[in-house]
């Protein structure tokens, strides 16, 4: 195991015996691509790609403040399905009118059933206008949560909470790690990373080199190491250090959905054993431009981890903001967050009425 901070007075501490690997050694486990693998994304193979992302990303001062107002640009693509709806419910509510209407749904990524489904219900809706019926029918598929903004679960005042992030590779996981760790540090919280996506040496140079502009500790192994080892020596660390929040980058892909699953279920008992009792949110990055698709790889992630939340990245990147609703509906799990660009202050707390707000401002 071996420690990263950022200020150069720091001393570097290094681990146990066994964890001696270069942590620049290429990622052998990398080159079998099993066609039962579910990364769907690039993947980035270099150190100088990892190093390159974490400068393009933002400056790491960046005030991590996302606003309303962030949203409202950040959904500008996808507000062009609203006005399509306005434009042709404005015009007459015949039955070819509301066929147009299922058809926007659709092409906004909502799903062919769901689309389908949300006519019917907004043409039998009492309201002021058809435009308000869809819009009151697509609020009500948003899951109810807890009060926004969501802060992550901690039972126990003296163990830090627990944030497992997990997704494909190329959706924005680590990103989202590093915008959610600027976010609670602004708030003054202790943070620690876990570098757990051990399957490829660039996501742990990736880790490491947010961890470095963020300046917060970051706990890696060697490519190829037992993720679970990882977080076993994270939770560890954490608790030394009287950490407030400890976020785990998990893989994005191994060579079958079964191992996955093994792997998550894993990284879960290591939780439990080295801090029983708590109670570890589950995000899952869903990539906003991936559609229908992204919905899929949702599902085997749920399967796999029980997930507790969704943070939809890229949402700026696609006029289809649909999938929003597509996704509450099918997991019953809630989007917290929702990426709207590349800055570290670029991820909103998602607030359904917010949104919805936004949507059809
Ligand atoms: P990972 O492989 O899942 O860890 O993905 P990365 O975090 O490396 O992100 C992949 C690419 O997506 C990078 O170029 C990021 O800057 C970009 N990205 C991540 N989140 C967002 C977002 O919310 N909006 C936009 N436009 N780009 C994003």
């Amino acid at each position: 195991m071996f420690w990263r901070r950022a200020k150069a007075d720091e001393p570097a501490e290094t681990g146990d015996a066994g964890d001696a690997g270069d942590p620049l050694a290429t990622d052998s486990a990398e080159a079998a691509d099993s066609p039962e693998s579910i990364d769907t994304g690039p993947n980035r193979e270099t150190p100088d790609d990892a190093a390159a992302d974490a400068t393009d990303a933002g400056d790491a001062t960046d005030a991590p403040e996302a606003t309303d107002a962030t949203l409202v640009v950040g959904l500008q693509a996808s507000r062009g399905f609203v006005a399509r709806l306005r434009s042709i419910l404005g015009a007459g509510t015949d039955e070819a009118a509301w066929e147009e209407v299922e058809e926007t749904l659709i092409a906004a990524d909502l799903g062919a059933r769901l689309a389908i489904d949300v006519v019917a219900a907004a043409r039998r809706r009492p309201a002021a206008t058809p435009v308000e019926a869809v819009r009151a029918e697509l609020r009500d598929l948003l899951v109810s949560r807890p009060a926004s903004p969501w802060t992550p679960p901690r039972p126990w005042p003296d163990q830090p909470a627990v944030i497992l992030v997990v997704g494909v590779n190329g959706t924005g996981k680590t990103t989202t790690i590093a915008k959610l760790a600027a976010r609670f540090k602004a708030q003054g919280q202790r943070i620690l990373l876990a570098a757990a996506d051990t399957f490829r040496a660039a996501a742990i140079e990736q880790i490491q080199a947010w961890a470095g502009r963020l300046d917060v500790p970051v706990v890696a192994h060697a490519a190829g190491a037992d993720p679970s080892a990882v977080v076993f020596d994270a939770l560890d660390a954490g608790m030394a250090r009287r950490s407030d929040l400890v976020i785990v980058d998990t893989a994005g892909r191994l060579h079958t959905k079964h191992n996955l699953m093994d792997e998550l279920a894993k990284i879960r008992r290591t939780i439990d054993k080295r801090l029983p009792g708590s109670t570890p949110a589950v995000l899952f990055v869903l990539d906003a431009t991936t559609g229908q698709n992204g919905l899929a790889q949702a599902e085997a992630f749920n399967e796999a981890s029980g997930l507790t939340g969704i943070v939809l990245s890229k949402l700026d990147s696609t006029s289809k903001g649909g999938i929003v609703f597509a996704i509450e509906r099918a997991l019953a799990v809630p989007v917290l967050y929702v990426g709207v660009g590349e800055r570290l202050g670029d991820l909103v707390p998602f607030d359904p009425d917010a949104f919805i707000e936004a949507l059809f401002a």
